[in-house]
């Protein structure tokens, strides 16, 4: 179970009460409820001020309160269930100065002794693991590192990409800690609840990736998963090479905010012949899109994995960035979908 984790955030808010007077609490889709618990604490402890609990929906750490932070002129905003993201300059330095403090949350689950004997089950066979995180598995992230050396493997950690990832450490769109020791492994272990993260290091590595799913108890390899993205975005590429008229979509989202990319992607369409339109949106869908029946397809800036996971949801090719780059000749399907082969499975047959 996730759990706000209530004691911690009145400690702070008690040590900082002369610099924050108005908060504004934030939390994903399913934490959210948690937050009245929270706000009649605050106002239980007798801290003076003002709470307000943002409402809208929340994709993650790219994504945070600063339009409802500033329209009631917010000290602080209070983020909970992830860490800060890895932001650009372009991001930042576009934003209200509200400071913003992190709130992690963790699953308190224990990990079953049977579920660690069938992930030596699985990944027996590959000798290099590289063992990676998001952040709510934290703790099983540990204990599954402990296990795993004491069975013998020899366990890889990578640095996270940027500010605010610890090592090991992956959101949806930044696997540098898989990355950054990719040659030195045979497989990689991901501690996480559903697959959207592991899906991200198996499909941008092409290395054997397992995932070791805390809610269901469940081990799963992503091979069959990843294979069957790949062909989808490959297709995706060969309808898009026919556009003439694209929307280039930028989200006006916090960190996902991505506007002089946007600029770029127009200027090599134009170079092309094509037609550009640059589109800006709050929240990307499929119902937004539909309102201009006149583009063949569009490129979006905003997150992307909305070109990954999503793409089945949109009737035109909805492209991201890499897959632009692959467009226009920048770069090989192979290097930004690298696929290894599975030797170890055929020696193992
Ligand atoms: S994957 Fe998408 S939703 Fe998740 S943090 Fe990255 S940009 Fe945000």
């Amino acid at each position: 179970m996730l759990k706000i984790n209530i004691e911690e955030v009145l400690k702070f808010l008690e040590k900082n009460k002369k610099r924050y007077k108005k908060i504004v609490l934030q939390a994903p889709d399913g934490l959210r409820n948690q937050l009245l618990k929270l706000y009649d604490a605050i106002l239980e402890a007798g801290i003076e001020g003002e709470v307000y609990i943002s409402g809208s929906r929340n994709f993650g750490a790219c994504d945070i309160a600063y339009e409802e932070a500033a329209r009631v002129k917010a000290d602080v905003i209070i983020h909970f269930g992830h860490t800060q993201f890895p932001y650009s300059e372009e991001q930042i330095n576009n934003l209200p100065h509200i400071p913003v403090k992190y709130f992690p949350v963790y699953d308190d689950r224990e990990v079953s002794s049977d579920l660690l004997h069938r992930l030596c089950t699985e990944i027996e066979g590959y000798k290099n693991i590289g063992l990676l995180y998001s952040i709510q598995y934290y703790p099983q992230f540990n204990e599954i590192k402990k296990m795993l050396e004491k069975e013998g493997f020899n366990i890889f950690i990578g640095k996270g990409a940027g500010i605010g990832l610890g090592k090991g450490q992956i959101i949806g769109c930044k696997i540098g800690a898989a990355k950054t020791i990719q040659d030195r492994v045979d497989a990689y272990v991901i501690v996480s609840g559903g697959k959207f993260h592991a899906l991200g290091v198996s499909l941008w590595t092409g290395v054997p990736t397992f995932l070791v799913d805390i809610p269901s108890n469940k081990i799963f390899n992503l091979d069959r998963e990843t294979s069957r993205i790949r062909s989808i975005i490959a297709y995706k590429l060969l309808e898009a090479e026919k556009i003439d008229r694209f929307g280039i979509i930028v989200s006006r989202k916090s960190f996902q905010y991505n506007l002089s990319i946007a600029r770029y992607c127009e200027k090599e369409l134009k170079k092309r012949g094509k037609k550009a339109y640059i589109i800006i949106v709050d929240e990307l869908s499929p119902q937004i899109l539909m309102n201009f029946p006149d583009l063949e397809g569009y490129i979006q800036t905003a997150c992307p994995r909305i070109s990954i996971d999503d793409v089945m949801l949109y009737k035109k090719p909805i492209l991201n960035i890499e897959q632009f780059m692959i467009l226009i000749g920048h770069k090989k399907f192979e290097e930004v979908y690298p696929w290894r082969e599975r030797k170890v499975i055929q020696e193992k047959k």
